[in-house]
């Protein structure tokens, strides 16, 4: 304080000297900006901060360069670029920011070394620290984790430090997983956010509970809760505290010798914004978030009005200001000594206003979705083949699929909220570090396969893979064998327990005419029976269009069948399968064929196992049937859309964000015919619900669920009117309005159809009201039943009258929701000069169980839904493939594998040579009678043929040991908590090795090995 009032004294001094009002040179002006927490004063805590999407209205990379800026004027580099010489200029400023390698790459080593110097004094906090500020409703756990290690050990290793702060104040709504997994156990003391639901804000910002103690999960209870805090209104300054080169808040210009001299008002307005937020705040202490989306591309201007406000609202002494960050912040919270509201469950659905429902974006992109998980799942599966030929200095690496994958997180990527171009963007990315890890699977597969022969230098074995098998492209599969080659089919499963599993080829070897056929062989030589069953039309035209776009060298030959055989694979590990040119009875069997045309009067039973369905005579799904478990159900399916709501009425369009439907409309297309292929492994329904919607429904015979998969589009939209797909199944269950869905696919949450835990709910939109995430699946139950449904990416769910439940497919809409995006969700696809709406093609799966017994299929099955079988095709001349192969390997012990309980979410090679070890829990306390009980995992028989010399437990995120995480842990006081005992596993004795898991329990472990 005396500095600066020293400096005033000598400047009125010259000012009398020379008696003349002109500009005079030494009018330097030195701020007090070094106040810390003043007890006993309000407490302004200014936190500066950018919020630098990657990617939304432009990519990733326009962002960082600040090109493209007629769309959105904004520049990364020079947010960065300007940051340090302001933090420099004064050391009590500080600065947060979550991530920054591609910019640090680009600095000089003095910079670097500057930067380094700012992050070890504290002035600039790296928080949050993943990749990206990654999205809560459309997320997998996993894909959560992976992210945010990435960051972290790159954060770690750069600058030694751990972030503790959760920062995720832009995602739409905010999930349990984020505050008990993300949060408590990667060791964030807080987690701060700006968006939840505009009701219970009103009543939090009433009842002070706007801050809490966060405890998102039963199962580890308060040994997994955070101190979370929502904004009063957004992650933006109070409102005339804007501070940008180009924002109209008035600047504080102090210099009395100008005209407009204001200090005294800004320190007004400064006190009134302060003790409003005092109002609704717990404690003496107020945070400000200052900045926004892009800020501080010009540093200096934020930061000179920040040192004058600091400087003159602390000489004024009614409220003290200070610069701070969300660390500061946190720990004064915790001084306090305060007890805080107690908050259990989610934040979701958000809405920031009436009508406006953030629930679309549960859906938005379906494309996009599918893709990035089917990429989570195989990037999960190539880490592991990685890790076992071992990670080479040169070649392809799994490192730039794990990039994509981590930018592809953003709460404005796999959310489906950016523009179309980004959304390109996105999926470019991905597919480029597919094709890298597709080459590194390739030669692990072949090292592996050959390793009885030679070591693992130069494998000579050429597997291809077919990532577009999903509508029936596979070049490799559809190769012709009339010249005596073989199809070497390599299986390869990442789950840690055995897997029978059905595979799927397209195969154009079939000829009809001469009645040649195939075969399939398993690695004993012996033939196995398999089923060859017609591919659908609409898969056809699927292939025909994109196939073209996709590959130069499309063959024009199209495949008429898909084969069909079930593999035995080991846990993390392979089998092999032949298929061969056969004439002769074992050859692969064509179903029979049932075609309804309404016209018969009896009903149609499909499934070859346990489980039929009933289909009424006129086509309709009617009855779920299971003899063994005598689960006997009334089921109908259908398909309906909601029309989006153009905006006409009040200016909220159904849009990327907001779903606003504006009346529901059955689909009934043609649906009364269907088409039935039965056979020995499953039976086939395909059915056509409209010139737009096709299905084909399986039954396997040792599977006791249904698979449905739907092409849905092109959506038309020639009547100007955007369509919202749903499928229904619908029950006579009388479910009582409560259905349950996955927090980001791993705790299953409780909800009651109009009604919220936290407040009273006003309901305005009883559909868009009730819509929920779901990454994994979802179910309802009454008093004898539960019928769960599982998916293959994130969708929107719902349950909206009793018994039954909806899923969201797809959504094509004409009109933007106001949300910034400032575009239509209105995907097209180009395939040479023909552009269509986009088609969607994915899955769900559906079982009725006996109350109580559900839990095991919807966690095992729900994994190998994430993790599907990797195949690999080879030709072989002749059939000496085991003399020069091994057939089959898994890289466990013989006859070890992991409890049906635990998945092991991680196995991938550090760059120091450890092994990252992840192993998780699958079933919450009591969601299964015998599986929700503590496990435990040999980790001698995980790795047998390693010798392991120390095993370290890590936090979540793998950047610092979980001991040394525990003890720097905050124990918060807690409003009229319950007393808990929650269990977890013990240590892991360096001798035994064996880790015990308590449910829903994530360990993470650093593997040293010892290398001879
Ligand atoms: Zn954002």
């Amino acid at each position: 304080m005396g500095m600066g009032m020293g400096g005033m004294k000598a400047w009125l001094m010259l000012v009398v000297v020379t008696g003349i009002l002109v500009p005079v040179e030494c009018m330097y002006m030195v701020y007090n900006t070094s106040q810390g927490i003043v007890p006993g004063k309000l407490n302004v805590h200014l936190v500066p901060h950018t919020h630098d999407d990657v990617g939304w209205l432009k990519t990733i990379d326009q962002y960082y360069v600040g090109s493209n800026n007629s769309i959105q004027g904004a520049c990364v580099q020079n947010v960065l670029d300007s940051l340090w010489p302001a933090l420099l200029a004064n050391k009590d400023r500080k600065f947060i920011y979550g991530f920054f390698q591609r910019w640090w790459r680009d600095q000089s080593e003095t910079v670097q070394s500057i930067v380094q110097q700012l992050v070890s004094s504290g002035q600039l906090e790296l928080i949050n620290g993943g990749y990206c500020m990654h999205d809560e409703a459309t997320v997998h756990y996993i894909d959560m984790i992976d992210q945010t290690t990435l960051g972290h050990r790159f954060i770690k290793a750069e600058f030694n430090v751990t972030p503790r702060i959760g920062w995720q104040i832009d995602p739409f709504g905010h999930s349990a997983v984020q505050a008990y997994l993300l949060s408590a156990e990667v060791g964030f003391d807080s987690l701060f956010f700006g968006r939840i639901d505009y009701q219970d804000r009103a009543k939090r910002k009433d009842e002070k509970s706007l801050e809490v103690i966060w405890q998102g999960s039963k199962s580890l209870g308060s040994s997994a809760q955070v101190f979370a805090g929502a904004f009063p209104e957004n992650y933006e300054p109070p409102s005339g505290f804007y501070f940008e080169v180009d924002d109209e808040s008035p600047v504080v210009q102090d210099n009395i010798n100008l005209f407009d001299y204001n200090v005294q008002e800004r320190v007004n307005d400064f006190v009134a914004a302060a003790l409003s937020q005092a109002n609704i705040t717990r404690t003496n202490h107020i945070m400000w978030t200052m900045g926004t989306d892009f800020k501080y591309q010009y540093a200096h201007t934020w930061y000179r009005n920040m040192d004058k406000l600091i400087h003159y609202v602390n000489q004024d002494g009614r409220v003290n200001a200070l610069y701070s960050t969300p660390s500061i912040y946190t720990d004064a919270k915790y001084a306090t000594n305060e007890s805080w509201p107690f908050k259990t469950g989610d934040f979701f659905p958000y809405a920031d206003r009436i009508n406006a429902y953030w629930t679309g974006y549960f859906t938005s992109r379906p494309a996009l979705k599918g893709y990035v998980r089917s990429m989570s799942g195989y990037y999960l599966a190539a880490r592991q083949l990685e890790f076992f030929t071992g990670r080479r200095k040169s070649g392809p690496s799994t490192e730039s699929l794990a990039e994509a994958l981590a930018i592809a997180q953003h709460h404005d990527a796999v959310s489906g909220t950016e523009k179309q171009h980004v959304a390109d963007d996105y999926a470019k990315r991905l597919s480029i570090g597919y094709k890298e890890s597709e080459q590194l699977v390739a030669a692990s597969l072949a090292c592996i396969t050959e390793s009885s022969q030679k070591g693992c230098s130069n494998p000579v074995t050429k597997f291809e893979q077919c990532p577009l098998i999903n509508i029936s492209y596979c070049p490799a599969s559809e190769a012709n064998l009339s010249d005596g080659k073989t199809l070497v089919v390599v299986v390869y499963n990442a789950l840690g327990w055995n897997r029978d599993d059905t595979v799927r080829i397209p195969v154009s070897i079939v000829d009809l005419v001469t009645s040649e056929s195939v075969a399939v062989q398993d690695s004993n030589g012996k033939i196995i029976q398999s089923q060859l069953v017609p591919i659908s039309n609409a898969s056809l035209r699927m292939r025909n269009s994109y196939a073209k776009a996709y590959e130069e060298s499309y063959s024009s030959v199209t495949p008429k069948f898909w084969l069909v055989f079930t593999a035995a694979v080991p846990p993390l590990g392979f089998n092999t399968y032949f298929i061969s040119n056969f004439k002769g009875a074992a050859t692969s069997v064509r179903q029979t064929l049932y075609k309804s045309e309404g016209s018969q009067n009896d009903t149609i039973q499909v499934g070859p196992g346990n489980l039929k369905l009933i289909y009424s005579a006129d086509g309709k799904l009617i009855q779920y049937v299971n003899s063994e478990t005598l689960v006997n159900e009334s089921v109908e399916q259908s398909y309906s859309f909601y029309a989006g709501d153009d905006g006409s009425v009040d200016f909220q369009a159904s849009g990327a964000y907001i779903f606003r439907p504006n009346g529901s409309f059955p689909i009934n297309g043609d649906g009364k015919s269907l088409t039935v292929f039965q056979g020995p492994l499953l039976d086939e329904v395909h059915q056509t619900f409209d010139s737009w919607i096709s299905q084909i429904t399986r039954v396997y015979k040792g599977k006791d669920h249904a698979e449905f998969e739907f092409t849905v589009g092109p959506i038309p939209v020639d009547d100007r009117i955007g369509k919202e797909v749903v499928t229904k199944i619908t029950t006579t269950m009388k479910s009582n309005k409560t259905f349950f869905t996955d927090s980001s696919g791993r705790d299953f949450i409780e909800r009651i159809r109009d009604y919220r835990a936290d407040w009273d709910l006003q309901v305005n939109q009883p559909v868009a009201g009730n819509y929920y995430p779901i990454n994994l699946g979802t179910y309802m139950k009454d008093d004898k039943s539960e019928l769960s449904i599982l998916v293959d990416r994130s969708v929107g769910g719902s349950s909206i009258i009793d018994g039954q439940l909806e899923l969201m497919l797809h959504r094509r809409l004409l009109y933007d929701d106001s949300r910034g995006v400032a575009e239509a969700l209105n995907e097209t696809v180009c395939v040479l000069d023909e552009c269509l709406g986009l088609t969607i093609q994915g899955k769900y799966y559906l079982k009725i169980d006996p109350l109580g017994e559900g839990a095991k299929w919807r966690r095992s099955f729900g994994q190998e839904i994430y993790s599907p079988c990797l195949l690999a095709f080879a030709e072989q001349d002749g059939n000496n493939w085991t003399s020069s192969h091994i057939p089959t390997f898994s890289a466990m012990a013989p006859s070890y594998s992991l409890p049906d309980n635990v998945a092991l979410i991680t196995l991938q090679e550090l760059e120091d040579g450890k092994a990252l070890l992840r192993l998780a829990h699958l079933y919450e306390v009591g969601e299964d009678k015998t599986l929700s009980a503590m496990a435990s995992v040999e980790l001698i028989k995980l790795f047998p043929n390693k010798k392991i010399n120390k095993v370290t437990e890590m936090n979540l995120s793998a950047n610092q040991e979980r001991a040394e995480m525990l003890k720097k842990r905050l124990i918060w006081k807690v409003e009229g908590s319950p007393a808990d005992d929650y269990p977890r596993g013990g240590p892991v004795d360096q001798t035994k090795l064996v880790v015990e898991l308590a449910p829903m329990e994530i360990r993470t472990f650093a593997v040293q090995f010892q290398f001879d």
